[in-house]
């Protein structure tokens, strides 16, 4: 599902609590970008004009589709549509901690949940909270587009009930200057690099990544398997407003217009016609640990539709010409 305008709701939201109309929120909004000369998102600016109007979402019950990144004090309900293991890690003091990872959703959105509190991580431990248990969180904090508890927070099940669950992924179209870690996002832009294939070998069971061992490819769970080539290749993406890099795996490369893997000549020419082209990507934003920077995990790649472009452009121009109007 393509999430656009994602900031509505709270242009919404901050209108009906200042008892202003949505328009004067949403002009207020982009004179405060335009005195920031865009360094801010819609969502970051439309925080700062809240703030201004004395108004705070703190200790309110927000719908998912409403938690901003940098909001604090979150008070949301949702269904865990996934729960992953806990994972234990050791702090650069020597300290072991445990972190906790689950989805929640409700009928506008889904959003990643982060437990670092051991009482709240208990209670996954010990299958109090479950997946498919439907929970109230209060006290949270929005890190990125991550809910985060800590000690000060609340989690306890909740009876509410909802009959119509927002679980398939939630992408944002958006610029990479407005990318955020783990975000799923959709974006047009030129590919200005291109690096060399990586090879690597796959299980051909469970499609994990195998080792090579003195009796061929060993995998983790399958042990010795037959495995598959796979191939890689990073690029780095640019839209105007910034620059990232991007990898594509084997599924999208033939999208991507990458298809003679083994023959080198070929492959020269064809990379050499990626460079400039413009495209629609779509991924996840993960950390590279190696680099650390942040990197665009691309899942789709689309032709950039003329007719949609042509449509987008016209409607841009309608209301440039509307707010020179006003
Ligand atoms: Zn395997």
């Amino acid at each position: 599902m393509l999430l656009q305008g994602n900031y509505e709701r709270i242009v919404t939201k901050i209108a009906q609590s200042a008892n202003l109309e949505k328009e004067e929120i949403e002009r207020r909004i982009q004179a405060k970008r335009a005195k920031l000369s865009g360094l801010i998102s819609s969502e970051g600016a439309a925080q700062i004009v809240a703030a201004e109007l004395g108004i705070s979402f703190d200790n309110e019950k927000l719908k998912i589709e409403e938690l901003l990144p940098g909001m604090r004090k979150v008070n949301v309900v949702g269904k865990i549509i996934s729960l992953f293991p806990v994972r234990c890690f050791t702090t650069k003091k020597g300290d072991e901690g445990k972190v906790c990872n689950f989805i929640i959703a409700d009928d506008t959105s889904n959003i990643k949940v982060v437990l670092w509190d051991t009482n709240h991580i208990s209670l996954i431990e010990n299958g109090k909270i479950d997946k498919d248990k439907v929970v109230e969180i209060k006290n949270a904090s929005m890190r990125d587009n991550e809910l985060h508890l800590g000690s000060f927070s609340e989690l306890n099940l909740s009876d509410e009930v909802f009959e119509n669950i927002k679980s398939e992924r939630i992408v944002r179209e958006k610029k990479i200057k407005d990318f955020r870690i783990s975000e799923s996002v959709s974006t047009r832009a030129f590919i200005v690099q291109s690096f060399e294939p990586r090879f690597f070998h796959v299980c051909s069971e469970c499609n994990k990544k195998v080792v090579s061992g003195e009796e061929g490819f060993i995998c983790a769970e399958h042990g010795k398997v037959a495995s598959e080539k796979k191939a890689l290749i990073n690029i780095v993406l640019d839209d105007g407003t910034e620059n990232i890099r991007a990898v594509v795996f084997h599924e999208n490369l033939k999208s991507l217009g990458i298809s003679d893997l083994d023959n080198t000549e070929r492959l020269i020419v064809q990379r050499e016609e990626l460079l400039g082209k413009e495209m629609i990507f779509t991924g996840n934003i993960r950390m590279n640990k190696f680099f650390n920077n942040p990197e665009f995990i691309i899942d789709n790649i689309n032709e950039v539709d003329l007719d949609n472009l042509i449509k987008e452009l016209e409607e841009n121009s309608n209301a440039a010409q509307n707010s020179f109007g006003n």
